[in-house]
């Protein structure tokens, strides 16, 4: 994607042997390339390249910083400032609707967002008011019985009011409603109409808008449609994963002044954030997104009952690392979790480590199953014989042996540098 260019500014930035005028220059056009690419609009790139232009040949290097800290830091700051600004729903009771056009993954968002609540302790209820698109019904209803989320639904009824109404009567005693509404091809009067219909009837706390990543620039106009339609005051970007294109998004919340809530980065239910524009920004270049990791850290370590202290200091040894493999798996696929590191924290990582998947960590179990108790201590002493003994035992080969214990040792590097990095480290990293 383009705006994951900004990581080699970022490396050229920490890399380079003098910071001048030209490099300056030359700089600032490779952040207005990645921006453009985006699909970031033309004046705002100006807007922040021209910012970090200036700043960064006039200000004096703060006493603290060397001078390629300081322009990383301008180069952040004006990132940061370019970017929407984040909305956080608070942990309360509230309304929540979710409007768009379809196939913006409304439904998908739904139970996105349902699941992101519930695991954070809220009792929560997902309405299926998407009765444009008839399949949303049983798409919901599925998603939400498959993560124990109240679904209320009328298959059938054509009537999305009165499915609203019926549901808030039926769910009172939950914290939080979370409405999905039809779409349409374009913002049509009908929609609109429904729309206010159901808000009017709803009271939501939250219009949220979703709006798909992958429209680009043309995220603007539908974003200020809506907004005039109905007042909106959040915006759901979706897609972030699959798209060149999302800075057009971005740019469409600051440019109509909405903040971002929350952001889609896959199919899956888990894949869904919230948007904090710092650790984003910190993550476009490179800089990761410890607060984010840790987060995740702390909530899968209480799912698991693990000490989160005890995760990160990882004794470490194979015995004990199936449940931590879980644990890690359950944060998403390694990628994910290495990008919210700091530069990656310069750890190599093998394409296999970075893909685990349930089946391999069944295997995973297996070989170790095989394994001596002092090999799981000491996995140090497995050589080539023993990983001809182990494969055998576990009726897998000596590839998938050596695989598993290339995972061990990347992870046992990772939670090395962890520690030694001393986090949790600030949305900044080393300039925070
Ligand atoms: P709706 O018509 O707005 O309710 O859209 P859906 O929820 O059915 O989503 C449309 C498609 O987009 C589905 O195939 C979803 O799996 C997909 N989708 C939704 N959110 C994301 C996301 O964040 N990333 C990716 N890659 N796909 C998504």
């Amino acid at each position: 994607m383009a705006l994951e260019s900004l990581k080699e500014v970022a490396r050229k930035i920490a890399g380079s042997s003098s910071i001048d005028k030209k490099f300056v220059e030359e700089m600032v056009k490779e952040i207005q390339r990645a921006l453009i690419k985006a699909d970031v609009n033309v004046r705002q790139v100006k807007e922040i390249s021209d910012a970090i232009k200036k700043r960064a040949l006039s200000e004096d290097v703060l006493p603290a910083l060397n001078a390629k800290e300081q322009i990383l830091k301008i180069v952040y700051e004006e990132l940061l400032r370019g970017v929407g600004e984040g909305l956080e729903i608070p942990l309360k009771k509230a309304k929540i609707m979710l409007v768009g056009l379809q196939g913006s993954g409304k439904t998908t968002t739904t139970a996105k967002m349902a699941k992101y609540f519930k695991d954070r302790g809220m009792k929560v209820a997902v309405v299926a008011a998407d009765t444009w698109r008839p399949a949303a019904y049983e798409q919901l209803r599925q998603l939400a019985e498959e993560y124990g989320i109240t679904f209320y639904g009328e298959k059938g009824e054509k009537d999305a009011v009165k499915i609203v109404k019926n549901a808030l009567e039926k769910l009172k005693d939950h914290d939080m409603i979370i409405i999905d509404t039809a779409g349409r091809h374009a913002l049509e009067d009908e929609l609109i109409d429904e729309m206010i219909k159901i808000a009017e009837v709803a009271r939501p706390d939250y219009k949220l808008l979703v709006l798909d990543a992958a429209i680009g620039q043309l995220a603007s106009k539908q974003a200020q449609a809506f907004h005039e339609a109905i007042g909106i005051n959040g915006i759901i970007i979706t897609k972030f994963d699959g798209t060149a294109k999302g800075g057009g998004a971005l740019s469409a919340a600051r440019q109509i002044g909405i903040p971002i809530a929350f952001i889609g980065t896959g199919e899956k239910v888990e894949d869904f954030e919230r948007f904090d524009p710092a650790g984003f920004v910190s993550r476009l270049l490179g800089m990761g997104d410890i607060k984010a990791l840790m987060e995740k850290i702390e909530r899968i370590a209480s799912e698991e009952e693990l000490d989160p202290e005890a995760f990160l200091k990882g004794t470490f040894t194979l015995k004990d690392i199936y449940k931590q493999i879980e644990a890690m798996n359950k944060m998403g696929p390694v990628r994910k979790i290495f990008e919210m590191l700091p530069f990656g924290l310069g750890l190599k990582v093998d394409n296999d480590v970075m893909e685990m998947t349930q089946e391999k960590m069944k295997k995973f179990r297996v070989i170790m199953d095989s394994m001596t108790e002092e090999e799981l201590l000491n996995p140090k002493i497995i050589d080539s014989s023993r990983i001809r003994r182990i494969a055998i035992g576990s009726g897998t080969s000596p590839q998938e042996v050596k695989e598993l214990l290339n995972y061990y040792k990347t992870m046992k590097n990772l939670m090395k540098k962890m520690k030694k990095n001393k986090l949790p480290i600030k949305g900044l990293g080393k300039l925070g």
